[in-house]
C-alpha cells in the first residue's frame, strides 16, 4: 500500500517510465513571498538612493522632499506612455503610431511602492509620526498623477474589483498598466547596479 502512495506521489509518467516531479517549487524551502522581497528590493534602493545624496542623507533626516525628489527621479525608468499636452495622441488609449512623448512610471506603480516603502520605513525602526511616505503631500502629489495620467492616456482608474465584467475596456486598461508596472520596476531593479556606482 505504501508503494502505491508513493507511485503517485512521485507521478511516474507511464509511457517514458520516467518519474516526472509534480511541483518543483515544493521541493525548495518556501522563501520570501514576491510581495515581501519586492518590498526589501525598494526599500534597499531608497536607501542607496539617500546614500547617494550629495552629502549622504540619513534615514532620520527624510522628509516628504525627499520621497517626492525620489519619485521624481524613478520616473526616468518608466515604461508607460503618457501624452504631453501638444500631442496629437493625448487622451487616446491606443494612439496607432508612436509619438515621441516621454516614458514615465505608471501611477499604479508608484501608488504601490509607496505603499511598500511606507510600510517599510515603520518595519525598519521609523516611527508612524515621522513616516515621510505617509504624509499627506505623497497622497495629493499620487492623485495628481493618477488624474493627469489618467487624462493623458484616456483611461479611468476604478477602485480595485476583482470581478472584471468582459468586454470592460477601463479594466482591461488597469491590468496592461499593471503588466507594465512590473516591468518598469524589473528593469529599475537591473539599472540598480548602475545606480550604485554612482553613473546616475
Ligand atoms: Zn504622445
Amino acid at each position: 500500500m505504501s508503494s502505491n502512495k508513493g507511485k503517485e506521489l512521485l507521478a511516474v509518467d507511464e509511457s517514458s517510465g520516467s518519474v516526472v516531479v509534480p511541483d518543483q517549487r515544493q521541493q525548495q524551502p518556501r522563501s520570501l513571498s514576491r510581495y515581501e522581497s519586492q518590498k526589501k528590493r525598494d526599500w534597499n534602493t531608497f536607501c542607496q538612493y539617500l546614500r547617494n545624496q550629495n552629502p549622504p542623507l540619513m534615514l532620520s533626516q527624510c522628509n516628504y522632499n525627499h520621497v517626492l525628489e525620489f519619485l521624481r527621479y524613478i520616473d526616468q525608468f518608466g515604461k508607460t506612455k503618457v501624452h504631453l499636452y501638444g500631442c496629437i495622441y493625448f487622451g487616446k488609449p491606443d494612439p496607432p503610431a508612436p509619438c515621441t512623448c516621454p516614458m514615465r512610471q505608471a501611477w499604479g506603480s508608484l501608488d504601490a511602492l509607496i505603499g511598500r516603502l511606507r510600510a517599510a520605513y515603520e518595519e525598519n525602526g521609523g516611527s508612524m509620526e515621522s513616516n515621510p511616505f505617509a504624509n499627506s503631500n505623497i497622497r495629493i502629489f499620487l492623485r495628481e498623477v493618477k488624474e493627469g495620467q489618467a487624462r493623458a492616456r484616456g483611461i479611468q482608474y476604478k477602485k480595485k474589483k476583482r470581478k472584471i465584467r468582459d468586454g470592460n475596456k477601463a479594466g482591461e486598461g488597469i491590468r496592461s498598466n499593471r503588466k507594465q508596472s512590473t516591468c518598469s520596476f524589473r528593469y529599475f531593479q537591473n539599472n540598480k547596479t548602475k545606480l550604485q556606482e554612482g553613473l546616475f
